[in-house]
């Protein structure tokens, strides 16, 4: 087949996902989430405040602004620090003779001490998977602007077809 030079062509080391678009790591774009960083760099901040994501980030200036967490951080962070906390609470419970007092005072903290520290990095994994699997607004093919460096709009038709 002639290429002429005038017809861009994706980098050939780019693979490309079910999508049609280039593959991202997905593990380490989650491991970067899970650390609060880019998804992308593995660089910049993911989030403004505590739980606010950043818009885009400030490194390499990926637009994150598509994350759609909503309410799958709290859901998975209940699930974890649930089936940590209850059978150690339950174990604790059946095997000494502490007060109710004592237990609320050992429960309570852990808890919301365990909530609060997974409830971010879990918020950031979930952001970061959104964009590595291009969910929700991540999924450029609707607007050629956004596509990512390497990607041509046509590549998955000519590729399937
Ligand atoms: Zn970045």
């Amino acid at each position: 087949m002639e290429t002429s030079p005038s017809v861009p062509t994706r980098h050939p080391d780019t693979e490309l996902n079910d999508l049609g678009l280039p593959k991202r790591d997905l593990f380490r774009a989650m491991r970067r989430g899970f650390r609060c960083r880019c998804p992308n760099c593995g660089k910049g901040a993911l989030f403004a405040g505590y739980l606010k994501p950043l818009p885009e980030c400030r490194v390499c200036g990926e637009d994150l602004s598509h994350q759609r967490a909503d309410d799958a951080p709290p859901y998975f962070t209940i699930l974890i620090v649930g089936h940590v906390i209850v059978p150690i609470m339950v174990t604790v419970f059946l095997l000494t003779d502490l007060s109710n007092a004592a237990h609320v005072a050992i429960w309570m903290p852990l808890t919301l001490a365990m909530t609060l520290g997974l409830l971010r990095p879990i918020k950031g994994t979930i952001i970061a998977l959104q964009w590595a699997l291009y969910m929700h607004g991540f999924d450029p093919r609707g607007d050629p602007d956004a596509m990512p460096e390497g990607y041509l709009p046509g590549d998955a038709a000519a590729e399937n077809g």
